[in-house]
């Protein structure tokens, strides 16, 4: 039995059509109801605000109005399809224009009403809007192509461009287009010296700097770090790139002003032809390779690969496992290169410089295998051998040089062998054995070396001070060395990079870089060397900044230790 006041019979059933036109109205789906001319007949609040207009002002509007042109007729053909009974609803992507600024990208289904005659009375359309989702897949496209920091093409997207260039080039015989590599010099120093955050507003720098220096049609992208890649297409040759690379280096001239101070910094380029014989890979790998010659002369330069490099770097790797016998075979020996007091044209100092000639490969220039000897670590027993083999030339000399002509000697040590207590015990058993005087005896370490070991090296640069060893922070000028972090350091000499040098012209101009190393030195109590000088008024210009200390092929080349002693014998006119 039912009750009287069973609910079922006295309410009214829920689904009547003002409670349906609620829901329509209040659907969080946009929705519209269109006649079948396209007509607006009713539209729900989703779909007014998400075209920004009221309800009211659609009735008098028809579909067409808010759709992309492009895609009016298809969405008429798909209407009429639908009139004619072919399908039961569409479903489409299209851009509708709104009362807001930017167009909505939006997918539309659209499906027939019919009446119980299956007449088409409307079409019901149900929009959503896509615009915030197709931002995020753009942004997502554009993270895995473009590097967040600099907004220059990431390597994924470099790749790919060298792909489509090489694989077009071996479809038709176009001209070569040449992969360079960029690597800034002594980068990770400002890093670790003026914090990150300083070295990423100098990458950014960079970048924007790199991109005056190429066509529109190139692609300039941030492999990772401090290393960029451009790719040139359809190069005429070395002339055409030799101009893109003299534009970058001119474009890092000028200082870069990072935080509130100051900056300078260059660059080394490895340069890599394609023909379209090759894999975007090789041709990467080989730019790296040209890169590392590049590095290997002193940066700030650009080499062309050639098909040697790879098989001397292979070689010299394979070399480095064997010059400790290279030693004992007496195919190593060192030279002494003067370096003259300008205030007595009497030669102050040698600098130790080590020589390798192979039977098989020639001479070797330190500059290629001292940074293999470093990362196989053979440099700490070759390092150990210069020391003593310098440290025993200076002392036989002492007896053939007046008091006042006996130089000290200056002798370059890896950072490998700063960070290892050894050097200590080694220095003391030389200067035991040879009876030099530790004054006599200065170690050269580059800037960026120090900077980057200064941690593990501190003690040992302390107890080489203790013992009055000297010690000259080599290539000055391209670490960023911070003025607090110098004083903390122990150290007596500041030899001014050659990049530095090689640029001064006659009338002065370029010394700006000499002139505030020098005025810094001065400042911190210490002395300073200029190396690297070739002409005449580069000695004459560093003359007239005070400069200590000159070394350069002007005055001597790295010397054989007879015509070391005979310079040293008869102090230079200046
Ligand atoms: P470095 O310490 O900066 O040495 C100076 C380099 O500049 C030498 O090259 C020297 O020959 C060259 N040089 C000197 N005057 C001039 C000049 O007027 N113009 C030009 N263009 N160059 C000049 P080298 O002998 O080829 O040595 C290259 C580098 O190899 C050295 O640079 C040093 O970093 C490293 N090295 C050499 N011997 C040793 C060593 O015994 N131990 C270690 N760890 N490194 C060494
Ligand atoms: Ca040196
Ligand atoms: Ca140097």
């Amino acid at each position: 039995m039912v009750s009287e006041q069973s609910p079922d019979i006295a309410a009214p059933h829920p689904l009547n059509t003002k409670t349906l036109k609620q829901i329509f109205w209040l659907s969080p789906i946009g929705m519209t109801i269109l006649d079948l001319n396209g007509r607006f007949l009713s539209a729900n609040q989703a779909f007014c605000d998400a075209l920004g207009i009221e309800e009211i002002d659609l009735l008098a509007l028809s579909f067409k109005d808010f759709t992309d042109c492009e895609d009016v007729p298809l969405l008429c053909a798909l209407g009429s399809q639908l009139i004619r009974g072919n399908r039961q609803h569409f479903q489409i992507e299209t851009r509708h224009r709104s009362g807001k600024k930017a167009p909505l990208q939006v997918s539309l289904t659209v499906t027939m009403v019919r009446d119980s005659l299956q007449r088409p009375i409307c079409f019901l359309v149900q929009v959503v809007d896509l615009t915030e989702r197709k931002w995020m897949e753009d942004q997502l496209k554009h993270h895995a192509f473009y590097d967040l920091l600099t907004g220059l093409a990431n390597r994924a997207l470099f790749v790919n461009r060298l792909e489509q260039t090489l694989k077009r080039m071996e479809r038709r015989t176009d001209k070569p287009c040449a992969v360079l590599f960029l690597d800034l010099d002594r980068f990770k120093g400002i890093n670790e010296s003026l914090g990150h955050s300083v070295g990423d507003q100098l990458l950014v720098t960079l970048a924007r700097r790199l991109e005056a220096c190429v066509r529109r049609c190139d692609t300039l992208a941030r492999l990772g770090g401090d290393e960029f890649a451009i790719l040139l297409e359809e190069t005429t040759g070395l002339e055409d790139v030799t101009a893109v690379c003299d534009r970058i280096h001119d474009a890092l001239r000028r200082p870069f002003l990072v935080g509130d101070c100051e900056t300078y910094t260059t660059i080394s380029i490895g340069v890599v032809y394609g023909d379209g014989g090759q894999t975007a890979s090789t041709l990467l790998s080989n730019a790296d390779t040209a890169l590392y010659r590049a590095k290997a002369q002193g940066g700030a330069c650009h080499t062309v690969f050639e098909e040697t490099m790879h098989q001397r770097a292979v070689t010299l790797w394979q070399l480095s496992n064997y010059s400790q016998q290279a030693v004992q075979r007496q195919e190593m020996h060192v030279r002494y290169q003067p370096i003259v007091d300008l205030a007595t044209g009497q030669t102050a100092s040698v600098e130790a410089l080590i020589r390798w000639n192979h039977p098989q490969h020639g001479s070797i220039s330190p500059s290629e295998f001292i940074p293999v000897m470093e990362e196989t670590g053979v440099i700490t027993d070759i390092g150990y051998w210069v020391l003593r083999a310098a440290c025993q030339q200076v002392s036989q000399w002492q007896p053939q040089l007046p008091q006042h002509l006996r130089p000290t000697v200056n002798i370059n040590v890896s950072p490998r062998q700063l960070t290892h207590f050894a050097l200590i015990d080694q220095i003391e058993t030389i200067l035991a054995e040879t009876g030099l005087a530790a004054e006599q005896l200065r170690l050269e370490i580059t800037e960026n070396a120090l900077i980057q070991t200064i941690d593990l090296s501190m003690q040992v640069l302390k107890t080489l001070q203790e013992l009055k060893v000297g010690l000259c922070i080599d290539d000055f000028g391209m670490g960023y060395s911070s003025l607090s972090r110098l004083q903390q350091l122990p150290v007596d000499t500041l030899k001014i990079d050659r990049s530095f040098i090689r640029h001064i012209k006659r009338d002065g101009e370029n010394t700006e870089i000499a002139r505030s190393i020098i005025d810094l030195a001065r400042s911190l109590g210490m002395t300073v060397v200029a190396e690297g000088v070739e002409t005449l008024h580069q000695l004459e210009q560093l003359k007239a900044l005070a400069c200590d200390k000159v070394q350069g092929f002007y005055f001597a080349k790295p010397l054989l230790p007879d015509a070391a002693l005979r310079f040293m014998q008869t102090p230079v006119m200046l």
